[in-house]
């Protein structure tokens, strides 16, 4: 629907190596033929459906696939470029940094590559403002976290204001976010804006007490589904967004359908909760498709969608100055009659 694209649209929650498009993934498979990588083995297809543990066994291909500066660099220009012709026109990108013996990749390589990245789609003359997380990955531990925060803090510092914040991801099985709140207290401390994956499983009220400057998926805070009236009187008080990703839990299996997607939830709370899609590569979707979703789902007018994807600039991490471009962004494109 023609609506939805055109609709001007924020996106605050996007894997880097999740989002790799099909014909992404044709251009590194035609670079590495060796590893005998198929199209079925990086994307989870309509109807179907994957438990969390095996959406993570695809991210492990794809890693594979994106090995070098030169695959990175490729990977994120087409990705950002993606996101613009879909109509969104703020871009928060998330990424794990990572280093790979074999090819000489190094993690600070890995972050410098995605700011060349973000930098050509400028010069280029894109119609996106591209902003960058530096993500943990809780399985790597406690001192991997520390680090990949020092180093976050040194490219908030160097990259004019393209590194805004912290992403908290990984396998939520693994670890216990206790051990990670030194290094989260630090990001925190040092200007570094936090978005942490929060009850995408159960978990501990723990890291809601940092508190977060927004929430992945949320999906098991309210009571209804095991959490309770605390957590959600705290997400509340705090006003922390929430950045909603209805295909991705769906086909993760964390949710039962759309229509018992927590969205409904909280948006009737009048809580902030962006729409997002999480891993557009991997779940095979677009942020277009994720708002008709919503709107069908719950019934959402037109006018209601436009102030919803309105709305998701109150939550970007940029600063004052980037929201107020946007609103006016949003003001100039604003269809007459509604
Ligand atoms: P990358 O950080 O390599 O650019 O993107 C892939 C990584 O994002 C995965 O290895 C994983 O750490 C994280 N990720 C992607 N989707 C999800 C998700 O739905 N839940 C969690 N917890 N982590 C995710």
């Amino acid at each position: 629907d023609v609506f939805y694209r055109e609709l001007p649209k924020v996106e605050l929650h996007a894997h880097l190596n999740g989002s790799v498009s099909s014909q992404t993934i044709e251009k590194l498979i035609v670079r590495k033929p060796h590893l005998n990588i198929e199209h079925s083995m990086t994307a989870i297809g309509k109807g179907q459906r994957r438990t969390l543990d095996e959406c993570f066994q695809v991210f492990k291909v794809i890693h594979q696939l994106v090995d070098t500066e030169e695959d990175i660099l490729m990977v994120a220009t087409d990705v950002i470029k993606e996101f613009a012709a879909d109509g969104v026109k703020y871009l928060e990108l998330r990424s794990t940094p990572r280093e790979e013996k074999n090819t000489g990749l190094s993690k600070k390589g890995y972050v410098e590559t995605i700011i060349k990245a973000i930098q050509q789609c400028k010069n280029e003359g894109e119609d996106i403002d591209v902003r960058f997380l530096v993500a943990i990955d809780r399985r790597n531990g406690t001192e991997v976290a520390m680090e990949t925060v020092k180093l976050a803090e040194e490219f908030m510092l160097s990259s004019g204001g393209l590194v805004v914040g912290l992403d908290l991801s990984g396998d939520p099985t693994v670890g216990h976010g206790k051990d990670l709140l030194p290094a989260l207290q630090r990001a925190k401390n040092c200007g570094l804006k936090l978005s942490l994956h929060l009850s995408e499983l159960e978990e501990s009220d723990l890291l809601l007490n940092l508190p977060p400057d927004r929430i992945g998926h949320g999906t098991f805070l309210h009571p209804e589904v095991g959490g309770s009236q605390s957590l959600v009187d705290k997400v509340v008080k705090n006003n922390i967004p929430l950045e909603l990703c209805l295909t991705s839990n769906v086909k993760g299996q964390t949710v039962p359908s759309y229509s018992k997607h927590h969205f409904e939830y909280w948006y009737q709370l009048g809580h902030p909760s962006v729409i997002c899609t999480d891993d557009k590569g991997v779940f095979c979707t677009d942020l277009s498709k994720e708002y008709q979703l919503a709107a069908s789902t719950f019934g959402l007018s037109r006018e209601a969608v436009w102030k919803l994807s309105q709305q998701a600039i109150d939550c970007i991490f940029a600063p004052d100055t980037v929201k107020q471009q946007l609103r006016q962004k949003w003001v100039d494109l604003q269809p007459q009659q509604q």
